[in-house]
């Protein structure tokens, strides 16, 4: 099969477009032809490089597609059926498995991270992965939800307990764990306040749910916070950023609130004043990924079109560089949905 995969870190240019050996399928898994996938920043820090990555390697965690064969225990689904990958990948057998918390694993995974992904024209997955996708979401949209819609789900849910009537600032509105999170906020009947760094993502973010657009590179976030809540603060801060704005964050909730990271795109190493933490009595909320009940549950949502996946652009697979070149500029709003090459056509 043709696959984007790298043989070494680094960066865009280790990305290379070629032919690998079709993945064979075990007894429990099932084989996949990809008609979607999508990009995460997961991708760009995995191509970069992390601990635990086996080389060569093919990324993409989101992939939507038709079950190409099944292996022989494999019984819920069949071969020319649809289906979207649940990404988690667990042992099924720790203590957290038991308690349903997939991404507290022990041995947790993700599909693309240290295993291989979507980014190829097959793919494999535990059986227990494929979950059949309504006849009335395409390929592209299916691909374009689990990760970014699962980790805000579990961020603004089940971490920070987000409640009606409460404020929320979600940071840099034009990611896709932002835009999931703007419309999750919205459906639980919180005020959202979102920062981006043009008008033209305010303006999109507003089209998304956002009550109150923020521009970060016009004014300071928290002193505009704190003007715009009469000095209080918000309940809960919804920060992948990192080190630009953790400070900030801090800064803008209100006693007794929550700050929720799932990520720290700009840096992992904030400096934090402890006394401002214990005055004022906050919250700092760890997440990452989601429990399969989550995804279960926000899934429904969009299936329902309650929650609607944000796209930016549909691209070709083979412009996989390109596409991990805007997310990583921030030139989106939303995702980038690869698609290969023979879907196009
Ligand atoms: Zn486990």
């Amino acid at each position: 099969m043709k696959a984007v995969v790298f043989h070494e870190h680094g960066g865009l240019d280790v990305l290379n477009y070629e032919d690998v050996p079709d993945p064979a399928v075990g007894p429990d898994e099932v084989l996949l032809r990809v008609r979607a996938t999508s990009v995460n920043h997961l991708d760009i820090w995995v191509r970069r490089g992390i601990p635990g990555i086996n080389l060569p390697h093919i990324s993409g965690s989101d992939v939507a597609g038709i079950v190409e064969e099944v292996g022989e225990r494999v019984e819920h689904v069949s071969p020319g059926q649809r289906v979207l990958a649940n990404p988690n990948l667990s042992c099924g057998k720790c203590e957290y498995c038991l308690r349903g918390e997939d991404s507290l694993c022990r041995d947790y995974k993700i599909l693309g991270e240290q295993v291989d992904g979507g980014y190829g024209e097959l793919v494999k997955v535990p059986g227990k992965n494929a979950i059949p996708l309504p006849d009335h979401i395409d390929f592209q949209e299916a691909a374009a939800a689990p990760l970014v819609f699962m980790t805000a789900w579990r961020m603004l849910i089940s971490r920070a307990e987000l409640r009606p009537g409460e404020d929320v600032l979600v940071l840099g509105a034009g990611g896709g764990v932002a835009t999931a999170a703007i419309q999750i906020a919205k459906l639980v009947g919180a005020r959202v306040f979102a920062t981006a760094s043009t008008q033209e993502k305010l303006q999109r973010a507003k089209e998304t749910g956002a009550d109150i657009g923020i521009n970060y590179q016009e004014v300071e976030f928290d002193k505009e916070i704190k003007k715009l809540t009469k000095r209080r603060g918000v309940d809960v801060v919804l920060d992948s950023v990192g080190a630009a704005t953790w400070v900030r964050s801090l800064k803008s909730l209100a006693k007794d609130g929550r700050l929720v990271t799932c990520g720290a795109t700009t840096g992992p190493k904030p400096q934090t004043d402890i006394r401002y933490i214990f005055w004022n009595q906050l919250r700092i909320i760890g997440s990452t990924m989601a429990s399969t009940n989550e995804l279960l549950a926000v899934l429904k949502l969009l299936w329902e079109r309650k929650l609607e996946p944000i796209i930016h652009r549909v691209m070709p697979l083979q412009e996989a560089a390109e596409a991990q070149r805007l997310l990583a500029e921030r030139q989106v709003f939303g995702k980038v949905v690869l698609v290969p090459d023979q879907e196009l056509s």
